[in-house]
């Protein structure tokens, strides 16, 4: 019996991630949840898998949840606030972690886990691109094992050698090559973007995501943050990895190797595939997701991403390129600027001015690169000065 622990147990990927728990109750126990503030859904899942602990991010909403929990007479203990969170993600009884919360917040619970030696499910991708250097250096000396759920990433693991680990370059790979859907804008006349509304934008044509990843969709933010994090995850720089746009979203990334043989992992758009891979790995579990219907679904497209109307894609690049602080640095502008456009305070093209300038303003600072955790914190809450002047300028 596997204990686990799930940071973000009322997001989509928590959510599904406690459907596979359900599915093997003989494998795998909900031993820790955590939330931010949405008590009431926390404490359904208290009720419904009765895990040891329970924490909101928020204390307030501690608070809230353990009266509720009492109430219902659920012996789950509550904890709160940020500390709480990295303690359970390092919790001598958890086995494994999955890694889900939304954000920069994501980063101390989870660079917590690693330190602790756990098996850690990375879902979020910001932690790597903020501190991959940290997180894989760490991970290394404590033995982590790390195992990408981002679809992208977690069907290159797929691909790669049995005996493969996150944080080694792969041997004999040529490229990897990331999918993109291309979002819901695709194929919207160029000159129509700049009217674009949130709600527009959060309706992606094939997945169901929480909002801020499904504007990074739309933008292509979220294939640029996946780059950096292919290039931490597997230690290949800019020049061997690839983005092809494929709107079918069956295909989840491809491995080309030095003799000209590309892998693909393909499956439905469903995020309990991976999640089952990881939390299995190196077995298989059934996860409730039935294979593609290829007849059915006839043909598969593939077309280069267009960095006009894509932009965001082609300043994660030039991060990459940069590399130093620049990631870090693009994720927190980009967090600033898609939080802004959400509320209405920032149009669509927007969200690329506001990332250009604070990547700017960076590029003319002399600092050298942070390389522990409170450097890396101090560039982040830089950038987000910065970017959050840009968004009222
Ligand atoms: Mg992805």
């Amino acid at each position: 019996m596997q204990k686990l622990v799930v940071l973000g147990a009322t997001g989509t990927i928590g959510r599904n991630t406690l459907d596979l728990v359900r599915r093997h109750p003989q494998r795998l126990q909900a031993y820790a949840l955590s939330a931010n503030r949405d008590v009431e859904a926390l404490a359904a899942l208290c009720i419904e898998f009765r895990p040891r602990h329970a924490v909101m991010a928020d204390v307030a909403s501690a608070e809230a949840l353990r009266a509720r929990l009492a109430a219902a007479g659920v012996p789950t203990t509550v904890h709160g606030g940020g500390a709480a969170l990295a303690a359970i993600a390092a919790d001598a009884e958890a086995d494994q972690v999955m890694s889900a919360i939304v954000g920069a917040v994501g980063l101390l619970p989870t660079l917590a886990a690693v330190r602790a030696g756990k098996r850690v499910l990375i879902a979020n991708k910001e932690p790597l691109v903020m501190a991959g250097r940290l997180l894989m250096r760490e991970a290394e000396a404590a033995g982590a094992t790390l195992i990408p759920i981002d679809s992208e990433h977690n069907a290159i693991f797929q691909c790669l050698p049995p005996d493969s680990r996150c944080g080694r370059a792969p041997a004999h790979v040529r490229r990897l090559i990331l999918t993109a859907s291309g979002g819901p804008f695709r194929e919207t006349p160029l000159e129509a973007l700049a009217a674009v509304t949130p709600q527009q934008a959060v309706r992606h044509p094939n997945w169901v995501m929480g909002p801020k990843i499904s504007v990074d969709s739309a933008t292509m933010m979220n294939k640029g943050l996946e780059l950096i994090e292919a290039s931490v995850l597997y230690d290949l720089p800019d020049a061997q990895l690839d983005v092809v746009i494929h709107p079918e979203s069956a295909i989840h990334s491809l491995v080309e190797y030095v003799d000209g043989s590309m892998l693909a992992q393909l499956g439905h758009a469903d995020m309990r595939v991976p999640i089952a891979h990881a939390l299995a790995w190196p077995e298989r579990w059934e996860s409730g997701v039935g294979g593609l219907d290829l007849a059915a679904l006839g043909r598969f497209r593939f077309e280069a991403a267009d960095l006009q109307r894509f932009p965001c894609l082609g300043l994660a690049r030039a991060a990459l390129r940069a590399g130093g602080d620049a990631p870090n640095v693009l994720n927190a502008a980009n967090e600033v600027a898609v939080q802004a456009f959400l509320e209405g305070r920032l149009s669509y093209p927007g969200i690329t001015e506001v990332i250009d300038r604070t990547l700017a303003a960076a590029a003319r600072r002399t600092a050298s690169p942070a390389e522990d955790l409170d450097a890396i914190l101090a560039v982040d809450a830089w950038a987000r000065a910065v970017a959050q002047e840009a968004v009222g300028a």
